[in-house]
């Protein structure tokens, strides 16, 4: 395999690892603080990352490239990466999104169950964490912080707060709270604890700077009131701490090595780098404690991944749930067919990159689906949109109308050890609608009867081949009242069956799939189109809405070949000259009730 590109995070990992940054660190906290205790936790040398979602929502697309981002780079370095929930904050955290944030990482391929102790192997150890298990040691570091002089109990209203923040130029104003003694501090932020004050009746504050040019550094809020039932630990707590000081301690208890988040984070990194200092300096963490790295967040074109406006699309119905085939979560990426395996060559291909604001084309995504589907999957014929086609000599060719000619095709083209499939021709068969025409436009090559030139002069139907099967003539068709065709009436010509000698008798200019309408099953196909219709759906304060596609679903009662009749559940194909398709999840039932998704089609169709 050819080498990884490097970039600047292989670069801080190599760097650490030579200079062994981390080999010295040893947990200093007390039993019950974190994982670190746990016998799981064996060489603090090792690279150890996190993928760290909130489990407020269901992952996207955006999510898969973190998370391969994470568990590659570790895995690559010999190090670990685990799953945490990061549960600070109750209001918005749910066991439904738990439940499925873990089976969506665990479907990426990346086992965070897997034990990782090579002196205990086999042993299961679960490397998976709740950020809520740390509020004990939470709550002692911020009592550390209090009696250090390092953080005050601030009860300015909401408004003074922010009025007293400052602006970009412009320096804060120190609240009147802010010289309270250590003493005073204490006592209310057990006050605090205790349930003494009213929800947002104050805040827990650092102290560090109020006319800091950064304003994350203004003082920046540790812990709030706020009585909410949580997931984990109930009503055990009613301060909760704030994202900015939780994560960087769940990342110090779990020893993570290199922390890495998108950029938006990078504002927040010198908060990052005071509190665990100063928990370092203060014995409740162990030197050197974890750093910070940003990456640019990873934008597709034609996608949305903000929660809220993904879950106005769903609490509005404009698509039928999380798992809505056109969603960018996981969970619909996987019911739209995508495969793990091109969710993480997508990722890799994406690049890891300090720069924000890029974009990456939509095309990348399908690309890497059908480079690895199209060497992997077994090929099979669909009429999608069917129209029957009659033979009308079958019984002077074969002696009976009823009579079948079995043929068969390989299951891949490339790979005969899969085997060969099995359908019958008979006297009719289900074609595509779209592969006939009264008068066939220039260039068309399928089915079209005799034409009568403005002369008088009359040339002959069109001679196609059925796959795999014969040469037929089109003779005409059978129309409807409205003149649409019912029927398309053909010719067999003998001898020219695929893979006998006579196969090349007769040259053609078409070949068109087919499914013989005596063993044909019925199956439901579900065409998915972009949803939205411009590349940056809420660019530039637009309502996304507002472009949503109309036709990013069409549903066709069609028919495939008989080899398809027990396909199970996330079964993919390739449906000759349609594309990829994958058996739903959910509604496709072997054997009864065949459904089909398009996952792609087999050549781009994103272009501009
Ligand atoms: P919210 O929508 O609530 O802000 P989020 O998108 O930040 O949530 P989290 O659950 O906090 O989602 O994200 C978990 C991890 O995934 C974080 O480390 C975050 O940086 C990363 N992540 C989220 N979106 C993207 C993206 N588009 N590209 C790369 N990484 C992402
Ligand atoms: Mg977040
Ligand atoms: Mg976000």
């Amino acid at each position: 395999a050819a080498a990884k590109p490097s970039n600047f995070l292989r670069h801080a990992i190599e760097q650490d690892l030579e200079q062994g940054t981390y080999a010295q660190r040893r947990w200093g906290g007390q039993p019950g603080d974190g994982p670190s205790h746990a016998a799981g936790m064996p060489d603090p040398a090792k690279v150890r990352m996190r993928f760290p979602p909130e489990p407020n929502g269901y992952l996207h697309i955006g999510h898969a490239k973190s998370i391969w981002l994470n568990f590659s780079l570790a895995k690559e370095y010999g190090g670990v990466c685990h799953l945490r929930f990061d549960d600070t904050n109750p209001e918005k955290e749910e066991q439904e999104y738990v439940d499925s944030i873990r089976d969506t990482v665990r479907w990426l391929g990346w086992d965070h169950h897997l034990a990782d102790d090579p002196a205990r192997p086999g042993v299961a150890q679960p490397h998976e964490y709740f950020a809520s298990d740390y509020f004990d040691f939470m709550y002692r570091a911020a009592e550390y912080l209090v009696e250090a002089g390092l953080a005050y109990v601030d009860e300015q209203t909401p408004e003074e707060m922010r009025a007293n923040r400052g602006d970009f130029g412009k320096p804060g104003t120190d609240s009147p709270f802010r010289t309270r003694t250590p003493a005073e501090n204490l006592a209310r932020l057990r006050e605090m604890r205790d349930g003494q004050l009213p929800d947002g009746a104050a805040v827990l504050r650092a102290k560090i700077d109020m006319a800091s040019p950064n304003i994350n550094m203004r003082d920046p809020t540790l812990y709030r009131i706020r009585r909410a039932t949580h997931h984990n630990t109930g009503d055990k707590w009613c301060i909760y701490p704030m994202y900015t000081f939780a994560h960087p301690i769940e990342d110090a208890l779990e020893q993570i090595t290199h922390s890495v988040c998108t950029l938006e984070f990078e504002d927040q990194r010198p908060f990052y780098d005071w509190l665990l200092q100063k928990l370092c300096e203060g014995g409740l963490l162990q030197s050197p404690p974890p750093h910070q790295y940003e990456f640019g967040r990873l934008n597709v074109g034609h996608v949305i991944t903000s929660k809220r406006k993904l879950r106005q699309l769903v609490e509005e119905a404009h698509v039928n749930g999380w798992d809505d085939p056109r969603m960018p979560t996981l969970v619909g990426l996987r019911r739209r067919g995508y495969t793990a395996e091109a969710l993480n060559l997508f990722a890799e291909r994406s690049g890891v990159t300090k720069i924000g604001g890029a974009w990456t084309d939509y095309a990348a995504l399908e690309a890497a689906l059908r480079e690895t589907l199209d060497p992997a999957v077994p090929r099979a014929m669909a009429v999608i949109e069917p129209l029957k086609l009659v033979i009308d000599n079958w019984a002077d060719v074969f002696g009976s109308d009823t009579h079948v000619d079995p043929c068969q095709a390989p299951v891949h083209p490339h790979h005969p050890e899969m085997g060969q499939r099995h359908f019958n021709l008979g006297k009719e068969v289900w074609i595509e609608r779209t592969d006939y025409e009264d008068v066939p436009p220039k260039g068309f090559f399928r089915l079209f009867p005799p034409q009568t030139a403005a002369d008088g002069t009359v040339t002959p139907g069109s001679k196609v081949r059925l796959k795999y099967g014969y040469v037929i003539e089109c003779t005409g068709a059978i129309k409807d009242e409205a003149g649409r065709a019912i029927s398309v009436r053909a010719t067999l010509i003998k001898d020219t069956k695929s893979g006998t000698p006579g196969a090349d008798s007769v040259k053609v200019k078409g070949v068109i799939t087919w499914v013989g309408a005596g063993d044909a099953k019925a199956a439901e196909f579900r065409l998915y189109d972009r949803l939205f219709t411009e590349e940056q759906p809420d660019a530039g304060g637009r309502d996304f809405l507002s472009v949503i596609n109309p036709n990013s679903l069409t549903v066709e009662q069609g028919y495939v070949e008989p080899s398809l009749a027990n396909a199970q559940p996330e079964e993919r194909f390739q449906f000759e000259r349609h594309g990829y398709f994958v058996a739903d999840r959910h509604d496709h039932q072997p054997g009864a009730k065949l459904v089909f998704n398009r996952i792609a089609g087999l050549k781009d169709s994103w272009g501009k």
